[in-house]
C-alpha cells in the first residue's frame, strides 16, 4: 500500500523518533515496512524513514540496487563507525524541489535489527553510506538541508519558508479572507 509522504513542515520530520520495542515486532511492523517499501518505490527514492510517513519510530527501508529489486528494512539502526569524506548531491522526498551538495563520511558501519528482530551489522560505502546517514538523520529529526554549506543557507531558508507558506495556505482555505 502506498502511503502519503507529507512534506516539510510536517511536524513528524522534526521529532526525535523512539526505538521499536521487542514486543512491537510482528505482523503489524512487517506490514508497515512493506507499505514503506511500496511508498519508496512509488516515489522513486533509495531510502525512506518512518517519520517521512508521519510515524516517529526508528524504522527505515532502502534499496540501493541498480535493478531496484532488493528492498531491505532496518529497525533501530545505529551508526557505530564513520570515516572518510564524500561530498555529493542530495535531495529528499520530504523537501520537494531542493537539492544540494552535502559533505558526509564516506564509510559507515551500521548496526540494527531486521524486521524479524535478528541482529544486523553491515559496512556501507559511497551511496549506501550516504543513504544510511540521511535516513538515520530523519530518525533524529534532522534534514539534509540542515547540513548544507553556509553559502547555501539563505536559499534553504527561502525554500523552507515557501513550503511553510504553501502548507499554511492549504490549511486556511476554509477560513474567511
Ligand atoms: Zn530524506
Amino acid at each position: 500500500m502506498i502511503l502519503p509522504i507529507p512534506p516539510y513542515p510536517s511536524p513528524a520530520l522534526r521529532e526525535r523518533s523512539r526505538e521499536v520495542r521487542d514486543d512491537e515486532f510482528g505482523p503489524e511492523l512487517e506490514k508497515l515496512a512493506a507499505d514503506m517499501v511500496d511508498t519508496m518505490y512509488h516515489a522513486d527514492g533509495v531510502g525512506l524513514a518512518a517519520p517521512q510517513i508521519g510515524r516517529n519510530i526508528r524504522v527505515i527501508v532502502y534499496d540501493i540496487s541498480p535493478e531496484r529489486n532488493q528492498p531491505h528494512a532496518m529497525v533501530n539502526p545505529r551508526i557505530l563507525e564513520a570515516d572518510g569524506v564524500q561530498a555529493s548531491e542530495e535531495g529528499c522526498l520530504s523537501v520537494p524541489e531542493l537539492r544540494g551538495k552535502v559533505r558526509r563520511p564516506a564509510r559507515v558501519v551500521v548496526e540494527g535489527r531486521s524486521i524479524g528482530n535478528e541482529p544486523v551489522r553491515l559496512e556501507a560505502r559511497g551511496l549506501a553510506a550516504k543513504m544510511f546517514q540521511h535516513e538515520v538523520d530523519h530518525l533524529d529529526g534532522m534534514l539534509f538541508c540542515d547540513r548544507l554549506s553556509a553559502a547555501k543557507r539563505l536559499t534553504v531558508r527561502k525554500h523552507l519558508k515557501k513550503l511553510e507558506d504553501t502548507a499554511g495556505k492549504g490549511g486556511n482555505d476554509s477560513q474567511p479572507k
